[in-house]
């Protein structure tokens, strides 16, 4: 026989599981968006990596790859080494 208090204690869990239901569909929407989101950050710490570890060789900006100091009005390179560079040419960055 089925009473009323059975049928209330029933609905009472019909609704808890509804609510489990929904509690368990958004953890599993936080858990995909945090394993897209470490992969975004693991895909991030590579570039810094590079970016820090693998520098290329670039010709000196203030020299222009001469190594020397340019004569501000004659245009000629003096004998004095490019303090940028210190008279190789290249910078690394
Ligand atoms: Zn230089």
């Amino acid at each position: 026989m089925i009473t009323t208090i059975m049928i209330e204690r029933i609905i009472a869990l019909e609704r808890a599981l509804e609510n489990y239901r929904q509690y368990k569909t958004s953890i599993e929407d936080l858990e995909t968006d945090v394993m897209y989101l470490k992969q975004r950050l693991d895909a991030y710490e590579k570039r810094v990596i590079w970016a820090k570890y693998c520098k290329s060789p670039h010709k000196c900006p203030v020299c222009d790859g001469s190594g020397g100091v340019k004569h501000p009005l004659t245009g000629l390179i003096e004998p004095a080494k490019c303090h940028v560079c210190e008279g190789k040419g290249i910078v690394w960055g």
